[in-house]
């Protein structure tokens, strides 16, 4: 009986099972990146995207968006929303610029009150606020 096909259909396997993991760190290092995206996205606060906007809007985009806003129209209101957007996505970019935190959650050693994810939890509640 020749060996060499069972060899080749073994190898071919390994390669496939190597492949298949691969594929399966691939896939989760782009799900932990869009999850960590997503938590960004949700930790933005309004007061956040509005001073982006007063900081760094052009002329051009303040006049588009002061234009928008006068006529309120179904375009205008476009027109506002994508400006809006764009300001919360710089933010968004700024962030995912940054390292991301060495722990998903970080705790109060006082309290024990769960504090979102940190580089380092805090010893006492008042480093919290509480
Ligand atoms: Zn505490």
């Amino acid at each position: 009986m020749n060996t060499i096909p069972n060899v080749i259909s073994r190898t071919s396997k390994s390669v496939d099972w190597l492949f298949d993991r691969e594929l399966e760190a691939a896939d989760n290092a782009s799900e932990a990146e869009y999850d960590r995206r997503e938590r960004i996205v949700g930790s933005i606060r309004t007061a956040e995207v509005l001073d982006e906007m007063a900081e760094s809007m052009t002329v051009a985009q303040e006049e588009a968006f002061m234009e928008a806003l006068n006529r309120g129209g179904n375009k205008d209101v476009h027109t506002l929303y994508c400006l809006i957007d764009q300001f919360k996505e710089a933010i968004v970019k700024r962030r995912l610029a940054e390292p991301a935190p060495r722990f998903s959650m970080t705790y109060c050693s006082q309290c024990g009150k769960a504090l979102g994810p940190g580089n380092s939890g805090v010893s006492h509640c008042y480093s919290h606020g509480a």
